[in-house]
């Protein structure tokens, strides 16, 4: 037996491992019925879980930048792969395949790795998150407004389900640590034992500061009580116990929030013009089947609706049993197994007995229960379910396909007859994490996307282009939001940065460009350009600062000039070639520069050639042509020194440059920001 199995979990709270006391509540193997492990967390004092959290974890947490917790998240995910075999093998407990387990346990590895990716790339290696171009709020320029988001100084309490005991607690705890949030953890008993399992990897590790993360297994008391405007909550599960949970008092009192993931009925669609044969009816039949087997349909994101065309219904049910009735259902440690189990029993019952309810409305086309269920004292013991597909012929009169979810491997197939029936039916799911469409038709993606995009977080079109890479129906992508409308919960998870954003407030900030500047750590537009001794391009990362600007020579662009550059590019664009042509333009009096002879030019101005600590220009931004150059014009640069990032394990980091670009009259003909790379050393 593996190490630790039957033994009572422990919570990691203020600092160290606790036992809760009373008597626990027994937590059995999906897979055979033995105890695995027991859970308790009475007599724990939640207030002051809560106040460890604010007073130890989020001081720590925020003394460090963006980008110094963005590596720390690194550093963990490495740690964590190299446990993973023993995630795997307690993982087996839960009823999950080795490839159920991947997602949850590399899955959520991987998430890590991705927050920590973006966290470096799009976010500045300093405490405050610039929010879009300032706001100009003055005639002169004087007074300004930038948004800016600043982290919140509470913990964030993220509850989550039984199905994905690792990647639930991965996928929150990524974005609120970048933040700069401190988390409390609350995983779903029934799978408790492998959340603590890498919680304790995570925490022995020492990579995470102290009090950044907490864990309760067990019920979480009256922790919600404790909780202040400063706090946030997430929770993941059934719609029901979220609705009880978002109308908490202490949440309502002090508008604490709350990001709620639910229960979802979601639908994918096989096009008309998907017709059996087709690699799009292939690929819908193998996605349907996918989604009702793995982690043996317990995925929120699961397709719980089959929306087919009518002609296509049989063709389809028949693809389907020939593809299900293959199945191999057992332990799924043993291989060649390919579903394993529910999370219990219990779920068992429930599952059986939405089945039942759903054939109110519909009639059962395939159940595997009477072939392919396991025999002997897995049959007894264990929690296996075989595969039902129902068929719902009238689905605008029963109501209950679209209302009643079956978390288990479960899926109804719905007939319609066009497009706009496609959309309806998809809708009365009233709000869905995720929708999908199954064809080689665009216009016909175009109505359902235009039909449905208001009723789902997200929405994937298969074709037979994109299906070899496409990462399919079910699976949430740290880059891409998680979340859905209405029934969905609301709520929005990841989505990059976006997700970060949640555990941060966003402030509108007003004063002077200048003031606004030293407190982002981002120049703006009208404040004090600093004058400073020696050439920008001269001075290493360190000695350089935000602000400081030089303003270059003047450089005349002639119609000598413009002709070479024409002919050194190629691009002999009619309104820099041909004086009559310009001038029929109705932006131009005749023959103008090219914009990227402008831009050629401005360098010419700007850079100090000679080596030295600038490496390398890596791209411009924002660029935009607001005057047209005329042959004779001149043109003179103000180059201001924008945003510093340093790298934290390079040697170097990026200086982003606000670039003006002025003709002999002072109006702004270009203007854009240069990125670059400039030594630390
Ligand atoms: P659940 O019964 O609603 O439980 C979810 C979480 O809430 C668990 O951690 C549970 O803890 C906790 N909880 C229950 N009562 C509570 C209370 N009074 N106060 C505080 N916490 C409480 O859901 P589940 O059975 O674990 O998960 C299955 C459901 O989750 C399915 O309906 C599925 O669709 C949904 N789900 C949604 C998503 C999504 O991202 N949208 C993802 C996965 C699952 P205990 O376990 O200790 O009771």
């Amino acid at each position: 037996m593996e190490k630790g199995l039957g033994m009572r979990l422990h919570s990691y709270i203020q600092g160290c491992w606790k036992a809760g006391r009373g008597r626990p509540v027994p937590l059995l193997s999906a897979v055979d019925g033995r105890l695995v492990a027991e859970v308790s967390s009475e007599g724990f004092d939640f207030s002051e879980v809560a106040a460890f959290g604010r007073q130890v974890g989020g001081p720590a947490l925020r003394e460090l930048t963006f980008h110094q917790r963005a590596l720390l998240l690194k550093s963990l995910a490495q740690h964590l792969l190299e446990h993973k075999e023993e995630f795997y093998r307690l993982s087996r407990e839960t009823g999950a395949t080795r490839d159920d387990s991947w997602i949850d346990i590399e899955g959520g590895i991987a998430t890590l790795f991705a927050y920590s990716g973006k966290g470096r790339r799009e976010l500045p290696n300093s405490h405050v998150y610039v929010d879009g171009e300032p706001e100009p709020l003055s005639k002169n320029g004087t007074f300004v407004g930038q948004h800016i988001y600043t982290p919140m100084t509470g913990v964030a309490v993220h509850i989550n389900a039984f199905n994905f005991p690792c990647w639930g607690m991965l996928e929150k705890l990524a974005p609120s640590f970048i933040a700069g949030m401190p988390c409390i953890v609350k995983p779903a008993s029934q799978t408790a034992y492998l959340t603590e399992l890498m919680a304790r990897r995570i925490l022995e590790s020492g990579i995470l500061p102290k009090g950044s993360l907490q864990l309760i297994c067990g019920s979480i008391g009256d922790l919600l009580d404790h909780l202040s405007a400063q706090d946030a909550v997430t929770f993941t599960g059934s719609s029901g116990t979220g609705l009880m949970l978002r109308r908490h008092p202490a949440l309502l009192r002090h508008s604490i929030r709350f990001t709620m993931e639910a229960d979802s009925l979601n639908a994918s669609v096989l096009g008309p013009d998907a017709q059996p044969g087709t690699p799009e009816f292939d690929l819908y039949i193998a996605e349907v089947v996918r989604e009702m087997t793995v982690k043996c349909g317990q995925k929120c994101t699961a397709i719980r609706r089959a929306l087919v065309p009518r002609a296509f219904v049989q063709p389809v049910i028949e693809a389907l049993e020939a593809r299900l009735r293959n199945l191999v259902i057992g332990d799924p440690w043993i291989p060649g197994v390919s579903m394993g189990a529910l999370a219990s029993r219990a779920q068992c019952s429930e599952v059986r007995e939405r089945v039942n309810r759903i054939a109110q409305g519909a009639r059962i086309v395939y159940d595997g229960a009477a072939t392919q269920l396991p025999e002997g004292p897995l049959a007894r013991q264990g929690a296996f379910f075989a595969p039902v597909v129902l068929y719902c012929d009238s689905p605008f009169e029963n109501s209950q396909v679209h209302d009643i979810e079956a978390f288990g491997p479960v899926t109804t197939i719905v007939p319609y007859d066009d497009g706009a029936q496609a959309i309806e039916l998809a809708n009365r799911g009233q709000g869905s994490l995720v929708g999908s469409i199954f064809t080689g038709d665009d216009e016909f993606s175009r109505q359902l996307v235009l039909g449905i995009g208001a009723w789902h977080g997200r929405v994937l079109i298969v074709n037979r282009d994109c299906a070899a890479e496409s990462t399919g129906h079910g699976s949430p992508l740290p880059g891409l939001i998680h979340g859905g409308p209405g029934r969905a919960g609301g709520g929005e998870e990841m989505g990059g940065i976006r997700g970060v954003l949640h555990y941060m407030q966003r402030n509108a900030l007003q004063g002077s460009p200048t003031t606004l500047s030293r407190i982002t750590g981002k120049w703006i537009r009208g404040a004090e350009p600093l004058t400073k001794p020696g050439h920008p391009f001269r001075k290493r990362l360190g000695e350089l600062e935000v602000g400081e600007s030089i303003l270059t020579g003047k450089r005349q662009l002639t119609l000598a000039d413009i002709e070479h550059f024409a002919k050194l590019s190629g691009d002999r664009f009619y309104a820099h070639m041909d004086e009559a042509a310009a001038r029929a333009n109705p932006f131009f009096e005749g023959r103008v520069a090219h914009g990227y002879f402008i831009v050629s030019a401005a360098a010419g101005l700007f850079v100090d050639p000679a080596p030295g600590p600038v490496l390398a220009n890596y791209g411009l931004e924002n660029l935009r042509f607001l005057a047209p150059v005329a042959p004779g014009d001149e043109i003179q640069v103000r180059f201001t020194c924008k945003q510093i990032t340093p790298r934290e394990t390079e040697d170097y980091g990026e200086v982003r440059w606000d670039c003006q670009v002025f003709n002999q009259a002072g109006v702004l003909v270009a203007t854009y920001d240069v990125l670059t790379l400039v030594a630390k050393h």
